[in-house]
């Protein structure tokens, strides 16, 4: 299923706007309320795999933790494994970790040292793209490996935050949905 106009507008009725959460100033795009309509949620899926279906994904590595939830219904669907990027002390095997800046302070994400192979082709996915400071430590993650192709994904992208310029491929990334303020 392609995306049109009429879906982009049920996708966003259905997306929770919560004003200042988790802090003061931010707009959280709440996304459990699409996810909770089993219509919506299976077109996103179909959306999602029309996308990717032909690319040869091997792996689809999701962010925690809103990452795993369609992340890993669509690698069921696209015959590919599903890897965690968590944050930091959460896997219990060896891992290796990236540091990133936040607006204040710092943050960590982290993979299994074994959590990827050779050649795989990899679907990055995370529910939002906003400043990207998250997407792009985990991409660094996924570049220790000598995988063979990585794709990104997001739902919703906040193209306001210019998260994308993080990015040395934008090409390689795709939004279901974005929002230009
Ligand atoms: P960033 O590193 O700024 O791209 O933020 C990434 C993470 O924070 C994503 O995993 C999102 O789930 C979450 N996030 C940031 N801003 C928002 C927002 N306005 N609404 C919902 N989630 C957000």
């Amino acid at each position: 299923m392609a995306m049109n106009e009429r879906l982009i507008h049920e996708f966003k009725s259905a997306i929770r706007n919560i004003p200042d959460f988790p802090r003061k100033g931010i707009m959280f795009k709440d996304l459990t309320t699409l996810f909770r309509n089993r219509v919506l949620l299976g077109t996103l899926i179909e959306v999602l795999y029309d996308y990717y279906r032909d690319l040869g994904i091997t792996r689809v590595v999701g962010i925690e933790s809103r990452g795993f939830i369609a992340g890993s219904a669509l690698a069921v669907k696209l015959g590919a494994g599903f890897v965690p990027i968590r944050k930091p002390g959460k896997l219990p095997a060896g891992s290796y970790r990236k540091e990133y800046s936040l607006e204040y302070g710092s943050d960590a994400v982290e993979i299994h040292k074994d959590a990827l192979d050779d050649g795989d082709i990899v679907l990055l996915h995370d529910d939002l793209l906003a400043t990207g400071g998250t997407s792009r430590a985990a991409l660094d993650l996924i570049r220790l490996f000598p995988v063979k192709k990585i794709y990104i994904n997001f739902i919703v992208e906040l193209k306001f935050l210019n998260g994308r310029q993080l990015f040395t491929s934008p090409e390689d990334i795709y939004s279901v949905i974005s929002y230009e303020a």
